[in-house]
């Protein structure tokens, strides 16, 4: 982007005169009025359930691969052999960095 795209991004209109100011200001230099700084807090707020919803979504993908990859479901077989480090390490990995990552979120959740 250009500097000056660059610049209008840092720029903003005051609420009371309507003039361009710095958006770092919290006082406008034309009108004197007190400008709030405006906080876009959408991910305080639905962080820590997209993390949530993701971290179950994680183990149920680990239960998934484990319960194929490890031959519970018996009638029906995967046509492809699948490496014994699968159902030892990666199965049960995932389902624990699921598990963690949900934990992570309620942690998040429960702070804001
Ligand atoms: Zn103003």
């Amino acid at each position: 982007m250009s500097a000056i795209g660059h610049q209008a991004m840092e720029m903003r209109q005051c609420a009371f005169c309507g003039k361009r100011i710095a958006a770092h200001l919290n006082q406008c230099p034309f009108c004197r009025e007190m400008v709030p700084q405006v906080r876009l807090s959408r991910t305080s707020s639905g962080a820590g359930r997209v993390q949530i919803r993701r971290g179950l979504l994680y183990t149920l993908l680990a239960g998934v691969i484990y319960y194929f990859a490890a031959g519970y479901a018996k009638p029906l077989e995967i046509p492809v052999t699948i490496q014994p480090a699968v159902i030892h390490y990666l199965a049960p990995l995932l389902f624990l960095s699921g598990l963690g990552l949900s934990l992570h979120g309620l942690i998040q959740k429960a702070k804001s």
